[in-house]
């Protein structure tokens, strides 16, 4: 019923306007106002806080549904829902929680979510955001690149050192507001793909921070993130899944259509063999994607799980998305077909939230304990 719907709400909001939006790098926030009504800004989030109070099978369901049509819609959807709001939602106070939960739920408020520096990407320890104490205030120096959201998000959680570099217990978390003088937006990216989903960079400079917005405690900022991650990381194996999903049937009607030779093309056991090839490898994607959901829905503790799903569906993202180029020949390679899109999009699912080296990194650790 949830796939239903949603297939329904992005035929209708998302597919009559994507190019468009993809060819000019326009960031629709109103689509995420009407994405709000139907809960998919808060998917995750109980009802008290005026979220859809779903779980992670259903939000993945979602994910995948929206991605199947535009990656861009998609990523934006799983960077508000996953970091921003999962970020606050797991570690927020109840004053916190009851403060930006139903903004953020209810799609009103735009999330952001910052760690990612010019200099640090994946070794996010050496980060040179500061915080610096001053009474009942934190005060923030440094920027934040790559930050999904970084001009438009009405509120941001930021990452920042409060204590020794390479501690882990040296970083620290805040919600941030637009608005916040000495906070703002700084060079929008111009990308390869997932163009309709707004990458900035963030500035703070003498940014000062009531106490009252720091998530937790002083120094749990980076375990905090990297469970936060857990959960960001199946998002983005759901958003591969999608984005692969669309490329493959997009390649399979396509094969039946086009004719060379006297026959279609899909006759032709070099394609069929490639159709079937994408087939089997969306297929393990899914389960590796949905074992991790579910553990993360019993509350198992699923690093190695939501790694293995995010590194695979990525991978077979930018495979089965080139592969369905293939198929359409000449014209897959245009924009009047939508398997260019995918193809450039699906590329982000094998670098954001951990690239798939970081991806198979964590793995590593976890199978050599
Ligand atoms: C569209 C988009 C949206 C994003 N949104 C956000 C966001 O909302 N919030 C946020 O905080 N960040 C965001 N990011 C940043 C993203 O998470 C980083 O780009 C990613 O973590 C990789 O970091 P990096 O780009 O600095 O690459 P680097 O860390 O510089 O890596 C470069 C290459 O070296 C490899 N490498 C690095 N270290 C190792 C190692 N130890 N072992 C083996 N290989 C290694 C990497 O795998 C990669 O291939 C976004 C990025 C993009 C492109």
């Amino acid at each position: 019923m949830i796939a239903q719907t949603i297939q329904k709400f992005a035929e209708t909001h998302i597919r009559p306007k994507f190019m468009e939006w993809d060819e000019s790098q326009y960031f629709p926030v109103e689509l995420f106002r009407k994405m709000g009504e139907l809960g998919l800004m808060g998917v995750l989030v109980p009802e008290k806080y005026e979220g859809a109070g779903l779980g992670y099978c259903e939000y993945v369901t979602a994910i995948v549904e929206i991605s199947r049509v535009c990656g861009s819609i998609g990523l934006s959807m799983a960077a508000h829902n996953s970091l921003c709001s999962g970020h606050i939602l797991q570690f927020g106070s109840e004053e916190q929680k009851q403060k930006y939960m139903p903004n953020l739920a209810t799609g009103k408020w735009i999330g952001a979510w910052g760690l990612t520096e010019a200099n640090t990407g994946s070794d996010s320890l050496r980060m040179q955001c500061i915080a610096k104490k001053d009474g009942d205030y934190w005060v923030l120096n440094g920027s934040k690149n790559w930050i999904t959201h970084g001009i438009s998000g009405d509120v941001a959680v930021v990452l920042a050192r409060t204590g020794e570099l390479l501690d882990s217990r040296g970083i620290s978390s805040f919600i941030v507001e637009r608005g916040t003088p000495g906070f703002r937006a700084g060079k929008k990216e111009n990308k390869l793909g997932m163009r309709a989903s707004e990458t900035a960079e963030m500035v703070f400079e003498e940014c000062r921070i009531h106490k009252s917005q720091l998530l937790g405690n002083e120094g749990e900022g980076f375990i905090q993130a990297m469970k936060v991650l857990d959960g960001g990381r199946i998002s983005i194996a759901a958003l591969g899944l999608g984005i692969a999903k669309g490329a493959y049937l997009a390649a399979l009607k396509y094969s039946k259509e086009r004719h060379q030779f006297g026959k279609p093309i899909s006759d032709f056991q070099a394609i069929a063999f490639k159709l079937a090839n994408m087939a089997t490898k969306i297929e393990a994607a899914e389960l590796l994607t949905f074992q991790a959901a579910d553990l993360k829905n019993r509350g198992v503790k699923c690093t190695k799980e939501s790694a293995f799903a995010k590194y695979y569906t990525s991978e077979v993202a930018v495979q089965v998305s080139t592969d369905a180029v293939q198929v359409f020949g000449g014209y897959g390679y245009t924009k009047d077909f939508p398997v260019e899109k995918f193809y450039r999009d699906s590329k982000l699912c094998t670098i954001g939230e951990g690239t798939s080296e970081i991806q198979k990194l964590v793995i590593s650790r976890e199978i050599l304990k």
